[in-house]
């Protein structure tokens, strides 16, 4: 017996991996999308199908397995319609695989009752754990329900039953604590990708992603003989703002700032926030020209945008920029964006709210 509990929690286990892996992107939660419900059922329906497989015969005609677990990990993550669909997949498996009788047919309905008792205690406002109890214990009483029904010797019932509940418990805990595991790693997972690349207050992309950025575009350059821009930003005065409006009011406008630059690029360049109110686009395959146009649209719009501060407060500001091109106006990659500094700083000293190049 203690055998079957040990290969059936192996399953789940090896199982919950592979499936946390496959909606890794998706990461579980009640708000995937249909079709992402759709699978997930399904993938749990293959789960209850490989526990089936495993199964223990009763009698010839009545098997036991913890393939219910599935049906309820499907409704604790993908709620109701998954659990309805790996329902529908385990009914059709057992019937189609283990043959039609009264016993199947029972049983069968007995996993259609579980899947529907799940969606529904899915549906309650109680916290994940409290949850897996209440439809581990419903669908372990339906199913103790089927078993009174179908198994006529009372030795083998009390055995059964026995075994059952035991193994529900302990197939149940681990499948929650496994489950459980799994898709608050892979949330903390995804997060830290990406806050590892992303600026938290702009969105933008930060100063690492900046750098992978760069150095993809110059693998390009080198592979693809192409030319490569970068311009310099940096907002003129910007001490002035946080002094006179606060640090918030600074913050706000960086993040202003950051939707404009996006905005007036072109769809493929790459915005970054490089410095505390410093900024970067890198503009792959662009001649000198193409990133001067691009730098004075977006000098223009920055200058004639009314930024509207947390307290209602409008201001205006002006940016600075040095646009620097390989190879027009830089000869060497690796100095271009020592050389878009540079041109950043002329446009500085000679008066701000300009455009500069090497
Ligand atoms: P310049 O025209 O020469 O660039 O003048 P500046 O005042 O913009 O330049 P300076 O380097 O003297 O000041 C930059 C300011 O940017 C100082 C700092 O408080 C502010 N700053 C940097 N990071 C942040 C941030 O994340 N939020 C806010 N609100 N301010 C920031
Ligand atoms: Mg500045
Ligand atoms: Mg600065």
């Amino acid at each position: 017996m203690l055998r079957y509990i040990f290969i059936n929690g192996t399953i789940l286990i090896s199982f919950i991996f592979v499936i946390s892996q496959v909606f890794k992107k998706t990461f579980l939660n009640l708000s995937l999308s249909y079709k992402n419900k759709l699978f997930f059922g399904l993938a749990q329906g293959i789960l209850g199908i490989i526990l089936m497989l495993f199964t223990i015969h009763i009698t010839p005609k009545v098997i036991m397995d913890f393939r219910h677990i599935a049906i309820l990990i499907a409704a604790l993550y993908g709620g109701g319609f998954s659990a309805i669909i790996t329902g529908i997949t385990i009914a059709i498996f057992r019937l189609s695989y283990f043959g039609v009788s009264t016993a199947s047919i029972i049983a069968t309905l007995s996993m259609l009752i579980v899947a529907i008792a799940a969606a529904l205690l899915s549906k309650l406002k109680l916290n994940m754990f409290n949850k897996w109890i209440y439809m581990n214990f419903v669908s372990s009483l339906i199913i103790t329900g089927t078993f009174l029904l179908i198994i006529k010797d009372p030795i083998a019932l009390r055995n059964t039953l026995i075994f059952f509940w035991l193994g529900s418990f302990i197939i149940g805990s681990l499948a929650y604590y496994i489950a459980g595991y799994m898709n608050t790693s892979i949330k903390l997972l995804n997060r830290l990708e990406q806050e590892s690349t992303i600026d938290f207050l702009t969105g933008l992309n930060n100063v690492r992603q900046f750098d992978n950025s760069l150095n993809e575009s110059f693998i390009n350059v080198k592979n693809k003989n192409e030319r490569l821009s970068i311009l310099i930003i940096d907002i003129d005065f910007f001490k002035k703002v946080n002094d006179t409006y606060g640090h918030l009011a600074g913050d706000s406008v960086l993040q202003q700032l950051g939707i404009i630059l996006s905005t007036y690029c072109r769809s493929f360049d790459i915005v970054s926030r490089i410095g505390g109110e410093e900024f970067s686009v890198i503009l792959p395959d662009c001649p000198n020209q193409q990133a001067l146009e691009v730098a004075e649209r977006l000098r223009i719009a920055v200058e004639i945008h009314e930024f509207i501060l947390p307290d209602k407060n409008k201001i205006n500001i002006t940016i600075s920029i040095g646009a620097a091109t390989y190879p027009d106006n830089v000869s060497d990659l690796d100095n271009l964006i020592s050389e878009g500094d540079n041109a950043l700083y002329s446009a500085k000293r000679s008066g701000r709210n300009k455009v500069c190049q090497p």
